[in-house]
């Protein structure tokens, strides 16, 4: 059977949140995720610690037991896995969702595998698909990463690290501590939003000289052995074997106006949504997780947007009582 209650699009920490949510609520339902399960956080870091601590991960009220305070990326797959296992979540993977489309009183969500209907479509796709490009010659070649796994890789290689963020900061010292060779491109004047355990380790390896960083520059061009960096003092040319683009991430903007969802004009491209129930400019279609934040992908992360999922059924809920 193709028809819900509520299609959920996306299945990271949030989409799940929101099909436990629904199915405690008693509603039919099917989370559709496009590649495995918590994809974003397979694609992170072979060897990143979370920021936040595992209580403030759980979802649905499931605990998440950690030995240290923090877990690391194993961990939140394991814990994952096993909420959705343990509450028979319905979930279909490696299934993208390609259109929105009213029909009626319900909307068809139509998918790489199939059609389906709902009466309410949760939209909780995140922002880790597309990085932010640097829009310069060269940006196409293989040696250029926007994703970084793992350190082994890049031993005795030298590699440019471009941004002053926490991915950059975590790359940066992982890279140097398994033996490569570290320069950082940092636009601005100052590193950014770093973590406070992170930051002064980072800072005296710059201090020191065993990474070098550029500040208040920007790469220019990057060439098959070489890289030119435009600094403060003018143009140089660095030895370069990898750049790891650490610039961040955008939201599938097109998707969403596709979908027909509007966005703000500004370039923060905010979309629509209610603040206390998430429905967007289209009735009955909701935003839920870090996708809330358009260009502004810093300020929802799992703690602060799970309890999207709670407004939401409990919006649909109310919607049910009043009819
Ligand atoms: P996501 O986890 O990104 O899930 C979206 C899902 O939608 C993905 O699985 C994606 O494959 C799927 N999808 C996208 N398009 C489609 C489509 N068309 N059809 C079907 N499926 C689709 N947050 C914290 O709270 N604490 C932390 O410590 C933390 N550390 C982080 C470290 C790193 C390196 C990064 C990059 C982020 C970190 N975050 C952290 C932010 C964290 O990623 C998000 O808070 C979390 O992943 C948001 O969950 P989400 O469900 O909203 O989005």
């Amino acid at each position: 059977q193709n028809t819900f209650d509520i299609l959920i699009i996306g299945a990271g920490p949030i989409g799940l949140a929101c099909g436990l949510e629904a199915r405690q609520a008693g509603y039919s339902y099917l989370i559709v995720e496009k590649g495995c399960l918590v994809n974003s956080l397979y694609k992170y870091p072979l060897n990143m610690t979370f920021f936040s601590t595992a209580d403030r991960l759980e979802i649905g009220g499931i605990p998440f037991a950690s030995i240290q305070p923090k877990p690391n990326r194993p961990e939140a797959l394991e814990y994952y896995r096993r909420v959705t296992d343990s509450q028979k979540l319905n979930v279909n993977l490696f299934e993208e969702v390609v259109a929105l489309t009213s029909a009626g009183e319900r909307y068809q969500v139509t998918t790489s595998k199939a059609t389906y209907l709902a009466r309410h479509v949760i939209i909780a796709i995140g922002f880790y698909d597309v990085p932010n490009l640097l829009n310069i010659p060269g940006e196409d070649l293989p040696k250029v990463r926007h994703y970084y796994f793992d350190p082994h890789f890049y031993y005795k290689q030298k590699i440019v690290v471009i941004g002053a963020n926490n991915s950059a900061a975590d790359v940066a010292l992982e890279t140097f501590r398994k033996g490569a060779e570290v320069t950082m491109i940092i636009r601005e004047a100052e590193l950014g939003r770093i973590k406070y355990w992170t930051k002064p380790d980072l800072e005296n390896r710059i201090a020191e000289g065993s990474i070098k960083a550029y500040f208040q520059s920007h790469l220019t061009q990057i060439r098959e052995r070489e890289v030119e960096v435009q600094t403060p003092t003018g143009k140089i040319t660095l030895a370069n074997d990898y750049v790891l683009a650490m610039t961040g991430y955008q939201p599938q903007f097109g998707l969403l106006q596709n979908f027909g969802i509007t966005l703000s004009p500004d370039f923060k491209r905010h979309p629509y949504y209610h603040p206390e129930t998430m429905e967007t400019n289209l009735r009955n279609v909701f935003l839920a997780g870090v996708i809330c934040g358009g260009m502004d992908t810093h300020i929802w992360f799992i703690e602060n947007s799970r309890e999207h999922a709670v407004k939401i059924i409990r919006h649909i809920q109310g919607q049910k009582q009043e009819v």
